[in-house]
């Protein structure tokens, strides 16, 4: 890093402000990218303008005056293309009279009207252009972000845009690519000098995307970077005790098998296989288990975990609520009735002092070998004897905060963490490069296709109907709504709204239930509980019910504005339902109005029922946002790589650094390299 301070180009108050801002060194005024370009070859065009369009045109100011009536407001007329356009401000008067002077040259941004036949914009923002500024020959102008400190430390966009001139010439020839010749020849991309040079001074806009195509493969590779230096790193912790496989008639796990009435699945069985393999090396394993909706993963979790219980290992499970917990609590309980007196337990936010306390004795001493709970196991008093596995189950429901805090609790106990939410594989190589990857495809046989169909609101009544139909011959329905209350925003159907309607008119003869996020875990659990049994008939919810509830029973799932979710959402909902040996049906009931996406989103679910297939959709539908949730807190927040639309620039990020040892070790070799990833490359090389 080269530091601002050894260089001339801003003075000491100004430093102090970009420090503030984290800008310290040359390399990060380089990535302080502009936020937006105005595009000077883009020529408004005054005869065909819709009012109140946003627009931006490069004017000059021809007359500048306070004029005083029922407001004080400053009127300012330009001259754009021999027609006048009048600017009207009425706050910050004296800093735009002083700036907006006869004869600047400026461009203007913001809505522009028509009042009694003449041209008018209000407030617009603007940007002053010099013609003769050698930086603006081009016909494409950064814009970049400034903060009001740096305003007032005279660090204004053009005179940014003047230092960053100044600072790529001084700097080209010394800015060091680490992607080989080779390789950007071969992916046509642009050298990361030239690269930089096309992201603040760009030819056309088209070079902007070339740019940040390069910009963001870097930023992916160091992503990569950090996953497989968090790989290598998990091998060199040591450790002098591994579990134990026991096998026959010894093995708890057998003994389970045994008990179940029904065949592992081959992909169970491999998934169960490949965790114990892993277990046997002399440093801790962390992998990610992904399996659809309905693939069985808590069964592997469970022989997996008595694996380590037989060995004295204690086990964590975490789930994501308490729902869950509780459910996973249970369907061990259930699992485990060969087993009387199991040492399990479950931990939970809120519970009696007394019990708790019990409760964290017991994991103190080692009694307890298996504990579900919560985020509430991360909480500090908590302390395991011998703490062998954690098991996350829908971890992307977990930050990484979560995940370490828990992971001190042992000396480096596995991890497995669960997903349901299957990835793309291009973006599970990237994201999940430190860990290991299990799949699990296939699902216990005898499962019928679950039949989606779509529907329109007015096909409501005709929906209740068969729902009749259906809970009269003994099966149960999720009712879900994408709001709790209804809102002036938007004209969601909302469960609160519905709810009395449903019960007293619809289905007045049958058990309603109520599901959603305003109610206490224990009113929550109760519901679950008692739609579980088979008392609740119809479970009105929101997306509560989203994540791994369990209820075979279920073979109906309505879901109200269904275009409204994402489709990993949609496809997690659809997997509450076709979850026993009768025919379960999904009905999607989408809103009147509806936007293209919205409409994809359904199609694919019409068309498929396979997650992986609905994760590459649903990439290429929305790109990442939601995929990044996946993988975020606080860990990778790209700048510029857009994993939707450059997923197979993060395949080849981590295909480079697989090749090429010495690149990775170049760039972990660097001090502080971690902090890269978010301001760009070591660029000079030292
Ligand atoms: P998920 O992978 O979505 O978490 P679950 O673990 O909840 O799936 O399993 C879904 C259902 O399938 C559960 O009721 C479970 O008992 C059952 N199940 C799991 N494995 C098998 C199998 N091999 N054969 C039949 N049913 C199974
Ligand atoms: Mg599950």
């Amino acid at each position: 890093m080269i530091s601002l301070t050894t260089t001339k180009y801003f003075n000491a108050s100004q430093l102090k402000v970009l420090q503030r801002r984290g800008i310290r060194a040359v390399e990060d005024v380089l990535f302080y990218f502009p936020t937006r370009y105005i595009d000077r070859s883009k020529i408004l065009d005054l005869y065909n303008l819709q009012r109140g369009e946003t627009v931006t045109f490069i004017g000059k100011v021809i007359h500048s005056e306070v004029k005083y009536g029922r407001k004080r407001r400053l009127v300012v007329q330009c001259e754009y293309q021999g027609h006048a356009i009048e600017l009207v401000y009425f706050q910050g008067l004296s800093y735009y009279s002083k700036a907006l002077t006869h004869g600047v040259e400026a461009a203007f941004s913001g809505n522009i009207d028509t009042f009694r036949n003449h041209f008018t914009m209000l407030h617009p923002e603007f940007e002053l252009i010099e013609q003769d500024e050698q930086i603006h020959t081009g016909k494409i102008i950064p814009i970049y972000k400034i903060t009001d400190a740096m305003r007032k430390a005279y660090i204004s966009t053009r005179s940014l845009r003047a230092v960053i001139h100044t600072m790529l010439k001084d700097y080209q020839n010394k800015i060091h690519d680490h992607v080989p010749q080779k390789i950007r020849d071969a992916e046509n991309f642009l050298s990361l000098s030239n690269a930089l040079h096309q992201i603040h001074f760009p030819q056309d806009m088209q070079q902007v995307d070339k740019a940040i195509e390069r910009l963001a493969f870097d930023e992916l590779i160091f992503f990569s970077a950090l996953m497989q230096e968090k790989k290598q790193a998990r091998k060199k912790i040591g450790r002098n005790q591994v579990p134990q496989i026991f096998n026959g008639k010894d093995s708890w796990a057998l003994r389970l098998k045994n008990s179940l009435g029904f065949e592992l699945t081959k992909d169970q069985n491999k998934a169960v296989h490949t965790l114990l393999q892993l277990s046997q090396n002399p440093w801790p394993f962390g992998v990610l288990l992904q399996g659809d909706v309905g693939s069985g993963k808590t069964l592997v979790a469970l022989l997996t975990a008595l694996h380590y219980a037989q060995n004295n290992f204690q086990v964590a499970v975490m789930a994501p609520t308490e729902i869950l917990a509780r459910q996973h609590y249970r369907s061990f309980l259930d699992f485990l009735h060969e087993f009387p007196m199991f040492p399990l337990d479950i931990l939970l936010g809120a519970e009696k002092t007394s019990e708790r306390k019990q409760k964290l004795e017991r994991l103190k001493k080692g009694e307890t070998l298996i504990v579900v709970g919560t985020h509430s196991l991360f909480q500090e008093d908590i302390i395991f004897k011998n703490l062998g596995l954690v098991i996350f189950d829908e971890q992307h429901r977990f930050g990484v905060e979560q995940r370490e805090a828990l992971r001190s609790k042992g000396n480096h106990p596995d991890i497995l963490s669960m997903t349901a939410t299957p990835i793309p594989r291009s973006l599970t190589l990237t994201l999940y490069g430190d860990l290991e990857s299990i799949l699990i495809k296939e699902k216990p046989p005898g499962r019928l296709p679950v039949d989606t169909r779509l529907f329109q609101e007015d096909d409501l009544p005709r929906i209740y109907k068969s729902v009749i139909k259906y809970v009269e011959q003994g099966r149960q329905t999720y009712l879900v709504y994408p709001v709790i209350e209804e809102s002036s925003n938007t004209n969601w159907a909302s469960l609160m709204t519905d709810f009395h309607f449903l019960e007293r008119e619809v289905f007045a003869n049958y058990r309603l239930g109520l599901l959603h996020g305003r109610l206490s875990p224990e009113e929550k659990d109760r519901a679950m509980q008692k739609f579980k049994e088979g008392v609740i008939q119809i479970l009105v919810a929101t997306t509560v019910v989203e994540v791994g509830v369990d209820v075979p029973n279920a073979t109906v799932m309505i879901i109200r504005n269904a275009e409204k979710f994402g489709l990993s959402q949609l496809h997690q909902l659809r997997g509450r339902v076709g979850r026993g040996n009768k025919q379960s049906f999904c009905i999607l009931i989408q809103s009147k109005k509806i936007t293209d996406d919205g409409e994809k989103r359904l199609q694919a679910m019409l068309d498929s029922e396979d997650g992986f297939y609905l994760a590459e959709k649903d990439l290429e539908i929305r790109g990442t946002g939601q995929l990044l949730g996946v993988r975020q807190a606080g860990e990778s927040e790209f700048r510029l790589a857009d994993l939707a639309k450059h997923s197979h620039l993060a395949e080849k990020a981590t295909e480079l650094l697989e090749q090429d040892h010495e690149l990775l070790e170049k760039i972990t070799k660097q001090k502080n390299w971690q902090k890269h990833l978010q301001k760009g490359l070591v660029l000079f090389a030292n």
